[in-house]
């Protein structure tokens, strides 16, 4: 049914290898494998010049064994439904991996948000909510922000919701601005935490931080505050790249000089402060950390063997091919397989609904300790399952989280 995609198909054999490791029984793994619900909807949306056009958009369930769902929502011409099903199954791993009381999803819907205007995004975003309605809630499923989507998305989305329930509901979305209910260190916290587990890295292999080099695919949430992340310890951020181009200064980027201009111009290209260098000799650049941070696959088998980085932090999810990934498990690369390295997004999500839910808001020292607290105890789990059972980084992470929600279907019975 939903085989067609690349995605879901890598998702699929990544759990097949793990559901083998595990021996989880072949009656179980159609089960865990295959979404919960899905639900695809067209969101006519009218635009400003008076034409109105028709939006395909998803959302996916991908299980409820321990609580309602959790994943973001995004906004992408490519955007699929075998696509969103993938994501939402990493969703549903990364959740139990770093012990959250979550399934996994994700939604999306097929659109440029680049070539709209804002009121154009109001007006799908609140349309989409609409038809999400009977399917989300913060008992049910907690959407936030992912690619193309940001925290004034989120604030239509809840307000969308409210409107229709009759009364404030801040805890239906995550990832809002703190005003109307978000977190504070939510919208830093992927990057903040595919930083601190990238200095960890560096840690393990005695590389120190002040004077290491990086390398980063994608300047979007995720990618900016990962690059401040590194550059608060002396990291250099050696190139950046995104939809538009990549730029590359061997004494390291300016970062409020390149954030600057992407404010104003949308995109890298341009940058005075760098030269320009193609998507595939930036992923090749020698570098100590290498982050790719936007789009799925692209780490293949074509440009694995060009990879010149020490530690390779996987801040996108599934950045990385099956066949590229056969390569980098029999070489020196650390990976931070995706599910962990970009969890702090997640976890700090968690906090927001949390606080929420209590009316009782943290301070950010609170919210970057319990993230950090998280982080360092879930990697260093991941490092001792690798160690005592001689398997690769992705392996470690997956074995645990997709065991745990194995152990809770197993308990509860065939609904969730
Ligand atoms: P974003 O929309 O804020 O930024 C995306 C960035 O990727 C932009 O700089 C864009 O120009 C760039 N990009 C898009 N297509 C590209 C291409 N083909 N080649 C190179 N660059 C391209 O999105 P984000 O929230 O930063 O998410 C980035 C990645 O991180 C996604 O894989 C997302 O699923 C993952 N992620 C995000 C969060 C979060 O909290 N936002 C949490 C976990 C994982």
């Amino acid at each position: 049914m939903l085989t067609n995609s690349p995605v879901w198909k890598m998702a699929c054999d990544q759990f097949d290898h793990i559901a083998e490791y595990l021996g989880i029984a072949q009656t179980e793994r159609e089960r865990m494998k295959d979404p919960k619900r899905i639900m695809v909807v067209h969101v006519p949306v009218r635009h400003d010049d008076g034409t109105v056009r028709n939006y395909t958009g998803f959302r996916v369930q991908h299980h409820m064994a321990f609580g309602p769902t959790k994943g973001g929502i995004r906004y992408h011409p490519d955007v699929t439904v075998g696509e969103v099903c993938a994501l939402a199954m990493w969703m549903s791993w990364k959740c139990a991996l770093v012990g959250l009381p979550y399934g996994g999803a994700k939604g999306g819907i097929a659109c440029n948000p680049n070539k709209m205007s804002q009121t154009e995004l109001e007006r799908l975003t609140r349309r989409f909510t609409q038809e999400l309605i009977p399917i989300i809630g913060p008992q049910i499923d907690i959407p936030a922000p992912d690619m193309g989507t940001n925290e004034q998305t989120m604030a239509w989305m809840m307000d969308s919701y409210s409107t229709r329930v009759g009364h404030t509901v801040l805890g239906v979305v995550t990832g809002k601005p703190v005003t109307v209910g978000g977190s504070l260190g939510r919208k830093e916290a992927t990057g903040r935490g595919v930083a601190f587990l990238a200095n960890r890295a560096m840690d393990a292999l005695k590389i120190d931080a002040d004077g290491a080099t990086a390398v980063i695919q994608g300047f979007g949430n995720v990618g900016f505050h990962t690059a401040f992340g590194l550059a608060l310890h002396g990291t250099k951020i050696l190139a950046i790249g995104d939809h538009t181009g990549a730029v590359h200064n061997p004494k390291g980027l300016h970062l409020d000089e390149l954030a600057a201009h992407v404010e104003k111009t949308k995109g890298v290209v341009g940058f005075k402060g760098g030269d320009v260098v193609t998507a595939e000799e930036l992923l090749s650049l020698q570098c100590d950390v290498l982050i790719p941070a936007a789009v799925e696959r692209v780490i293949t088998e074509k440009n694995v063997k060009n990879l010149k980085c020490k530690i390779l932090a996987e801040a996108a999810n599934g950045p990385t091919t099956i066949e590229a990934d056969k390569v980098l498990r029999d070489s020196d690369v650390f990976v931070l397989p995706d599910i962990l390295c970009n969890s702090g997004g997640v976890i700090v999500s968690y906090f927001e609904w949390v606080q929420d839910l209590q009316n009782f808001f943290w301070t950010e020292v609170e919210v970057n300790d319990r993230l950090y607290r998280i982080l360092e105890q879930t990697l260093s789990q991941v490092m001792q399952f690798v160690k005592r059972e001689k398997v690769y980084y992705r392996d470690a992470a997956l074995a645990i989280g997709v065991k745990k929600v194995a152990d809770a279907k197993k308990v509860r019975g065939l609904f969730p």
